[in-house]
Order: structure tokens, then C-alpha cells, then sequence
């Protein structure tokens, strides 16, 4: 058991970065894709040439997620306000994946990659950690959100996945940890909570899909698309849902995998 854990043979991380673009309010028929129920998700192909999901195993006791907030508002209240929006958008992914995630407080932490192994060694809050990074600060500086050029987007989710082969030489893969980045710097162009408008609600939505290992899809209306848009709604639309239900419990528990990821 220990001895598989100290040897994950492939290590994979994915971050994918959300931008904002209010120029074009997004109407019922402006539909960039053709499918309502369009999803990406991962799968990684074995040196045995077999294709795994990339996922969490489902059958953890739980998943925990720590928050900081120290940037994601100026008073108390607003600070409450974003723990309250990370929690409801977990319970919400809860909800359409089945993993069990659990509230595991707040944190200082901030995720940053490393190239080599010590993700779950850096990573103590939870087993994801959501916060709220500023770029301009190195005290608050992630290296997960990076400068397109155009700025640093809204927001940025990934996970770290490890694979290894069991005692019988097969490969087995999971995420062990995730992440979100929320750039502060962009505050004052979401609103808070889940509703009309561009909120804050569906950005986490869209960051916390990511941690489980939805991808970008082009359909516009869906929370996965790559841009945040004005909508009329923040929730998960029946393409992000269908993605959501294909990383879930219904494809069984991953065996090993809490021998390879430390749980916390
Ligand atoms: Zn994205």
C-alpha cells in the first residue's frame, strides 16, 4: 500500500482558465454550438493502451474543499457572502456527480504548481482549495493563472491526477487533488450569489466543473462555455449536467486510489 503511494507513475495536471466577456449579452437563440447537451470530459490512455476517465473516485468517505477568502471581499459579511456561494455551488456538484464533498473551513493557503510530486505536500488545507488571488501581489500571486496577453482571466480550475498499476499490473488512475483561483482584481464585475446577470455563482460553478474534470464546451449557454457571459440564469445546463453525471458515482469506485492520494 505505502509502497504504491510513494511511486505514482504518471502525473498529470490540467488548469483551465475561464475570461469574462460582457460586450455580447448573450440571447435565447445566440447559440455558438449545435447540441444543448454538449460535454467534454478527460480520459487518459494507459501504456496498455486502455482508456481511463479522469476523475475523482467517487467512493471517498469525502472530498473536502478549504476557502480563502481573504481577497474575495472587504468586509466580513462580503467574505461570508463568497464562502456561502462556494458552498451552494459544491452542493451543487455534489448533487449531479455524487462525490461527496464536505466544507473543511477557511484557509490561507493558495494553490501553486510545482513540477514534481509534492502536490498533496503543499496542498494540507483540503483536498481542493478555492481562493482568491490577486497577481499584482506576490504575498497573493498564484502561477496557475497566467497572462494571456490580454490580461489575467477571471478565473482558473484544474486538478491533479496520479496514475499507477495495481498488484495485479493494472493502471489505474485518479484526481487526488483540485483547485480554484478566483482573480480578485475582477470582483466588482460579478454579482454576488446565483441569478441573472454575470454573478459570481456561475464563475465557481464553472471553476469547480473543472476540478472534477469537466473541459470548455462551444455551446454558449452552458456554464462550461470558455467565456462568462450575461445570462439570464447560473446554474448547470442539461450539456454541463450530462458531463457532470460521466466523472461521477455512476461509474463505480476507483480501487487504490486513497493509497495513492492521502486523504484529508
Ligand atoms: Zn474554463
Amino acid at each position: 500500500m505505502v509502497s504504491r503511494a510513494s511511486r505514482p507513475i504518471v502525473l498529470m495536471l490540467m488548469a483551465a482558465a475561464v475570461t469574462v466577456g460582457l460586450s455580447a449579452p448573450l440571447t435565447s437563440n445566440n447559440s455558438a454550438g449545435a447540441a444543448g447537451d454538449d460535454f467534454e470530459v478527460a480520459n487518459w490512455t494507459d501504456p496498455d493502451g486502455k482508456d481511463h476517465r479522469i476523475r475523482w473516485n467517487p467512493c471517498q468517505t469525502k472530498v473536502t474543499y478549504a476557502v480563502n477568502t481573504r481577497l474575495a471581499g472587504g468586509t466580513t459579511a462580503a467574505r461570508n457572502a463568497a464562502v456561502a456561494d462556494v458552498k451552494a455551488a459544491f452542493k451543487r456538484v455534489s448533487n449531479r456527480t455524487g462525490i461527496p464533498f464536505a466544507f473543511a473551513g477557511r484557509t490561507s493557503e493558495i494553490p501553486n504548481n510545482a513540477e514534481d510530486e509534492s502536490w498533496s505536500n503543499r496542498q494540507k488545507a483540503a483536498e481542493i482549495v478555492v481562493a482568491w488571488v490577486d497577481q499584482s501581489r506576490a504575498k497573493y500571486r498564484t502561477n496557475l493563472m497566467t497572462d494571456n496577453g490580454n490580461g489575467y482571466a477571471s478565473g482558473v480550475g484544474g486538478w491533479m491526477m496520479r496514475a499507477w498499476t495495481d498488484s495485479e499490473g493494472r493502471w489505474r488512475a485518479a484526481i487526488g487533488r483540485g483547485f480554484v483561483v478566483i482573480n480578485s482584481g475582477h470582483n466588482s464585475t460579478y454579482t454576488a450569489g446565483f441569478g441573472s446577470g454575470v454573478t459570481r455563482g456561475a464563475l465557481l460553478l464553472h471553476e469547480i466543473g473543472h476540478a472534477v474534470g469537466l473541459d470548455h464546451v462551444g455551446t454558449t449557454s452552458e456554464i462550461m462555455y470558455p467565456t462568462m457571459l450575461e445570462r439570464s440564469f447560473s446554474k448547470y445546463k442539461d450539456g454541463d449536467r450530462n458531463g457532470l453525471s460521466r466523472v461521477g458515482k455512476p461509474l463505480g469506485c476507483i480501487a487504490g486510489a486513497s493509497d495513492t492520494w492521502p486523504q484529508i
